[in-house]
């Protein structure tokens, strides 16, 4: 393994080699820890969490409870993780808020915070802020995994977003980055020109 490995779950979950094993990059649906648990070659070194959406931090929990692995995330997410601010209500009616909130929540104690310029086993933490004001991708020689700062040939959906302005943003930071190649939460990786061209789209 050389570079980002990605394991399809409900978002691509990532793993990412580092000296002497691996570490993982989010942890899934709560419902979908246990297939993502046998589906682990051995215990990672630790969890990154790009963002607090459920369906990328909602097997946190499993995961520090079976492995005592320390939980990185940047400390605006952080809230949400332990349950301490509910996350908000995913675009389903009646139920989003309900079913947003289904992860069993983190104890502080399990948690690391990562801020930009933070070096995370030979990988470079970026901020990529907007579709969470906390969320933050990882870097390393032209590679980019950028949780869901783009999905698809696009941007998340607005009514997703936490601040969609600065998601826009976020995309002419990604190329100012020198980034080559970027791997997502949702759908095949991108080209260096696949993001230039969103880029001219959204006038970044
Ligand atoms: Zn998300
Ligand atoms: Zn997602």
């Amino acid at each position: 393994m050389s570079g980002p490995e990605a394991l399809g779950f409900a978002a691509n979950l990532y793993r990412l080699p580092a000296p002497g094993g691996y570490f993982l990059v989010d942890a899934g649906l709560p419902w979908e820890a246990r297939r993502l648990l046998r589906r682990l070659p051995g215990p990672p070194k630790l969890l990154f969490l790009t963002h607090h959406h459920l369906d990328h931090s909602g097997g946190a929990r499993a995961l520090w409870e079976c492995f005592g692995i320390p939980v990185l995330a940047h400390p605006s997410e952080w809230p949400y993780l332990t349950g301490q601010r509910p996350r908000p209500p995913l675009p389903v009616p009646l139920l989003g808020g309900w079913l947003a909130n289904l992860a069993p929540p983190l104890p502080k104690a399990a948690l690391q915070p990562v801020e930009e310029g933070d070096e995370v086993l030979g990988w470079r933490v970026v901020a990529l802020p907007g579709h969470t004001l906390g969320q933050v991708g990882l870097l390393r020689e032209g590679v980019l995994v950028a949780g869901d700062a783009l999905r698809g040939r696009g941007l998340p959906p607005r009514f997703i977003n936490e601040d969609h302005a600065l998601a826009q943003k976020t995309v002419r930071k990604i190329l100012d980055l020198g980034v080559e190649r970027i791997h997502i939460g949702h759908g095949r990786p991108l080209s260096r020109d696949e993001v230039e061209a969103l880029a001219r789209r959204l006038g970044v």
